[in-house]
């Protein structure tokens, strides 16, 4: 067994974005994955790059600030991920909802650099023509975008190992050692691997390896369940409201919010309300039949914040986690970078520490839930 600097632990978009910016940085990195490169929830959700829709302030923010640093990710890795930034709209099919998005508008455009505009129905079908006329008014935020998340991550990952990192498949993390208190060794099946610093981004399960240095992480999956449909001719210019059409004309159909525990079943009951709305909106998917249909469970924390920090209890322990990983790829990377090579970062991480959770939040954490998979 090698000893590198820095263990990561899981191989989705943020596991694979840290180790590349390890490892091009000259940093010793070994990348371990229990299933393969996206094999969790990075390769099953919609790939938006949003910076709209996020709350509150601070988190628009920092979502912003990944979303920026997207283009030059991009160009570094050569690689043909499908980003764009053409921006985001979402819409109110009901005066209700119009009220809703108008607030919500004046909110996000509140965050130097974020517009989010409010149009009325004319506007959005002059940036939206087969948008139905039952659309009552829609945002459009600029500054959003999107990327294939199954190619990226794979692209991270091929990137990290080209700039030297060690990448091991099909081998689980089932414990850590420490010594005087301090990250010592990952524990595999097939041996110990003994490194100084261990970055826990197991998605849905970073609960369970926290576990296994005894820091509580509060998290549970959240569900959410997408409709991939036929190619169509195109029918909209860029994403909107959780519908997103490929360059080959099939059309995604997302999503659901459903904290289930880890079953991942699609239900037919959620996907036909999606499409009926998605319907709704762009009456020409009625043409398109379901392809196929799939659940992801998202990694999410009860204040829907992502939870990045150094571990204090536990020198050489790192936690990276939340929702809207795809977004956060970029600047997830630069944090740890920052954080295991210079003992901080510039980058604005103060929200996402540990020490922000209530005893309730551990306890809404822990209640039982489905296929528990967490201990
Ligand atoms: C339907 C849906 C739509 C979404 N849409 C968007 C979107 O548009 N934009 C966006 O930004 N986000 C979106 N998300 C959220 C996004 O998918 C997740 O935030 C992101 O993929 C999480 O990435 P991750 O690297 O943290 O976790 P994962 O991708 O789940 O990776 C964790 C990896 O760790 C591995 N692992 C776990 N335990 C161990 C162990 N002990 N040893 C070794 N390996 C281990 C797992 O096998 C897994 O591959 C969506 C999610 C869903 C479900």
């Amino acid at each position: 067994m090698t000893s590198p600097d820095v263990v990561v632990v899981g191989a989705g978009a943020r596991g694979a974005s840290i180790a590349y910016y390890l490892a091009r940085a000259g940093v010793r990195v070994t990348l371990i994955e229990k299933g393969f490169l996206a094999s969790g929830t990075s390769g099953a959700n919609v790939g938006l790059v949003n910076v709209s829709g996020k709350g509150p302030e601070h988190y628009t923010a920092f979502s912003l600030l990944s979303a920026g640093m997207y283009p030059k990710l991009v160009a570094d890795l050569d690689a043909p991920v499908d980003y764009q930034r053409d921006g985001n709209m979402q819409v109110a099919l009901t005066d209700a909802e119009a009220e809703q998005l108008a607030k919500q508008a004046a909110r996000q455009s509140a965050v130097p650099g974020v517009t989010v505009e409010l149009l009325d129905a004319r506007r959005a079908r002059e940036l939206e023509p087969a948008m139905s006329p039952r659309v009552a008014a829609a945002t459009y935020c600029a500054q959003d975008g999107n990327v294939d998340p199954m190619k990226l991550t794979l692209a991270l990952g091929r990137a990290a190992r080209r700039h030297g990192a060690e990448v091991l498949y099909h081998r689980e993390v089932t414990g850590i050692r420490l010594a005087a208190g301090r990250v010592a060794a990952a524990v595999t099946a097939e041996g110990e691997i003994p490194t100084g610093a261990i970055v826990d981004a197991a998605g849905i399960f970073v609960p369970r390896v926290a576990q296994m240095v005894g820091v509580s992480v509060p998290l549970l999956p959240q569900r959410g369940q997408v409709y991939h449909l036929e190619p169509l001719p195109a029918v909209m210019q860029r994403p909107v409201a959780g519908l997103r059409q490929f360059r080959s004309g099939t059309v995604m159909v997302g999503t659901t919010n459903e904290f289930v525990g880890f079953d991942r079943t699609v239900t037919y009951e959620a996907g036909s309300r999606n499409l009926d709305r998605a319907r709704r909106i762009f009456p020409a998917l009625a043409r398109a039949r379901v392809l196929r249909a799939w659940a992801g469970l998202r990694p999410m924390p009860p204040d829907g914040q992502p939870i990045y920090t150094a571990v204090r209890e536990v020198p050489g322990f790192y936690v990276a986690v939340g929702h809207s990983g795809i977004t956060l790829a970029p600047i997830t990377g630069q944090v740890f970078l920052d954080l295991i090579t210079t003992g901080g970062t510039s980058l604005p991480i103060g929200p996402y520490g540990l020490d922000r959770f209530t005893a309730a939040d551990h306890e809404w954490a822990r209640q039982p839930v489905k296929g528990d998979a967490r201990h």
